[in-house]
């Protein structure tokens, strides 16, 4: 029996490499062999157990594999997975995070990320039953029914590629749930990956003003906001946020706030920041069922709307064209790559927050 090597969470903050059989792959099923999985900015609460899923759910189902941001080669391709894909063994690509049932009404609507089954790559199942192989922290993915998988030009680096769906996230905050049109401003607060992933996004869809916010402790993460398209970037201890903004518009303000922070200071602040009509989406998560409070005359009195944002369903594809363009170098976003092995110490790194590190990557 060919087993593989996978990097599994047994308990809160406990990690360990296992060996796990490689199941036999049904006709509408596929395996990846991993190339490279990147540590999503929402796995240091599963690894700790304290993800809202946790909460929901009554606990974290240990053991589990973490990672849902991978790239690989498909190795098996089940006949009928094969045809609706259109895919070959031997083909580059990235498995998107969320299974969907295909039944539920959200599955029917488009909106994967919210299928009742929660079914997700990466936490949502143990490893411990067959098929085992549900999380990219290992050599081998099993690629359920229901998974959208995209082809990845082989000239993209690993590192690009693995963050397709974080670029799919940007793209939902901006274009499906932001609706942000050509020529309008949109204020981004907290320059981490999923602040520079709706900076593409911007760019992309023809804002004409990008305004970043961070500390400045993100001057690394600031100067590729810059890069990948920012016009205009500020750190808080230097320029208060509504200054900020006011300077950048000549006073305008914002169409669209992506907050991205979910700190509860910055939560409140969004509705300063915004022109009458304006809207806001909420990505970042404070976790734990936290609160934060606000002016809320602020949004009656300039009908303000505020929409939440969670999922990249249906805007992968808009991220794959931006990857295999390779216009902007995603890859940057990933600083630290560590060998699968040492993935637990490259999970603790990452949660340091170290001003030069935005995202780690493991390599199987
Ligand atoms: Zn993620
Ligand atoms: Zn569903």
């Amino acid at each position: 029996m060919r087993m593989s090597r996978c990097l599994v969470v047994t308990g809160p903050e406990r990690m360990e490499m296992r060996e796990y059989p490689i199941p036999a792959i049904g006709p509408r099923e596929m395996l990846l062999k991993v190339e490279m999985v990147s540590i999503c900015g929402s796995d240091p609460k599963k690894y700790q157990g304290t993800a809202m899923w946790a909460v929901e759910w009554g606990g974290m189902p240990f053991p589990f594999i973490l990672g849902h941001e991978m790239v690989g080669h498909l190795e098996e391709v089940g006949e009928e997975a094969g045809r609706l894909h259109g895919v070959r063994p031997g083909d580059r690509v990235v498995v998107e995070p969320y299974i969907a049932c295909g039944r539920c009404r959200y599955c029917g609507s488009g909106n994967d990320q919210l299928c009742t089954t929660r079914h997700t790559y990466g936490f949502s199942r143990s490893c411990a039953e067959p098929p085992h192989l549900w999380g990219g922290n290992a050599e081998y993915l099993f690629v359920a029914e229901g998974s959208k998988v995209h082809t990845i030009d082989p000239a993209v680096p690993a590192e690009a590629a693995c963050l397709l769906s974080v670029i799919g996230n940007g793209i939902r905050w901006i274009k499906t749930r932001g609706e942000l049109s050509f020529g309008e401003t949109v204020v981004i607060l907290g320059p981490g990956a999923q602040g520079l992933a709706t900076v593409i996004a911007a760019r992309q869809a023809g804002a004409r003003r990008i305004i970043v916010l961070g500390l400045d402790r993100d001057r690394l993460k600031l100067d590729l906001a810059r890069e990948f398209g920012a016009t205009h970037t500020f750190t808080v201890e230097e320029t208060p946020q509504i200054e900020a903004v006011r300077a950048a518009t000549d006073g305008e303000m914002a169409d669209l706030v992506v907050e991205c922070t979910g700190a509860s200071s910055s939560i409140a602040l969004a509705p300063e920041l915004l022109r009458p009509l304006g809207r806001c989406v909420l990505v970042g998560s404070m976790g734990g069922g936290k609160t934060a409070a606000m002016a809320t005359d602020r949004w009656t009195l300039k009908e303000l709307t505020v929409r939440g944002g969670l999922g990249q369903a249906w805007n992968c594809e808009d991220a794959t064209q931006i990857l295999n363009a390779r216009q902007v170098a995603i890859e940057k976003m990933i600083t630290h790559v560590l060998p699968l092995g040492r993935g637990e110490e490259g999970m603790r790194f990452f949660m340091e927050g170290r001003p030069d590190c935005i995202r780690v990557a493991l390599r199987p």
